[in-house]
């Protein structure tokens, strides 16, 4: 059974601490590096309902996309909501380790997860290359196998991601043709000017604010899709957890994936359209 150490020196190697931005904080939050690790959660959010997931099926790590202390802390008192999370996970044995900025841009990443999620099956670039791995980078964009509709891209990006309550958003005219399409996962709007200099005919990614948006489809760029910052990262979830299971052979530890929908928009109520 490998430790929770052998674990993260496997993390490391898929998406290094280096890689991360400035002003990151990944890596392992919590837990015993010499700690037995047989049975594993990966989530996008480290919040109530995800330790909740990790406790009730006895994961001894949670591995998670966000940070739990982004902005560093001075306290893991559990009389605040953060510190509770981390004295239950302590509690129990499970260790909790993060992988954010360091897995969006890599190889088997979020962004190049979402690629193959979208149905770019062919070969992918990085929008922003990397410097130091020009291979990889942020985002990704490719060619569909057919050319299609918005429509009928959206509602395969519908199809291919976790349903949320809010669902997927689109921007542009239903019968557009698209063929180029470049993707982002989570907050992506810095990157529309890129997305339509690579010649994309859409842009999938979440968190486009409205002036950019708006901006960006009136000067004839890309058709947007959004589904959400949650769906945009949760295909990166099984990427990683087959990554895992590989590296640490079949059968020694229990690999799961959570389908618990942590985004923050819970219910989407409108008017009736006329
Ligand atoms: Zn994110």
């Amino acid at each position: 059974v490998p430790s929770l150490a052998d674990v993260v020196a496997h993390l490391d190697r898929w998406y290094p601490p280096s890689a991360a931005a400035e002003w990151d904080a990944v890596g392992p939050v919590c837990g015993d590096p010499d700690a037995d690790v047989s049975r594993v959660l990966l989530a996008v959010d480290p919040v109530e309902e995800v330790v909740d997931e990790a406790l009730a099926v006895g994961a001894d790590l949670l591995l998670v996309h966000h940070p739990l202390y982004l902005r560093g802390t001075s306290t893991v008192y559990a009389g605040t909501t953060k510190g509770r999370l981390v004295q239950r996970l302590v509690t129990h044995g499970c260790a909790l380790v993060v992988a954010h900025t360091n897995a969006d841009d890599a190889d088997h990443g979020v962004s190049h997860a979402l690629a193959e999620a979208v149905g770019l099956t062919g070969p992918l670039a990085p929008l922003v290359p990397s410097e130091a791995s020009p291979a990889t980078g942020t985002g990704r964009y490719g060619v569909l196998a057919e050319p299609t509709t918005l429509g009928a891209f959206a509602q395969q990006v519908a199809d291919a991601l976790p349903g949320t309550p809010v669902g997927v958003r689109v921007g542009g005219a239903p019968d557009r043709e698209v063929r180029t399409v470049a993707v982002c996962g989570g907050a992506g709007d810095a990157f529309l000017d890129v997305a339509a200099a690579v010649g994309a005919d859409v842009y999938v990614t979440a968190d486009l604010r409205h002036h950019l948006a708006g901006e960006h489809l009136a000067c004839g760029g890309p058709a947007l899709v959004d589904p959400g910052h949650w769906a945009s990262e949760w295909p990166w979830l099984p990427v990683a957890a087959r990554l895992l299971e590989g590296a640490l052979g079949p059968g020694t530890v229990d690999v799961r994936v959570s389908t618990t929908v942590t985004d923050p928009w819970t219910a989407l109520r409108r008017r009736e359209l006329r």
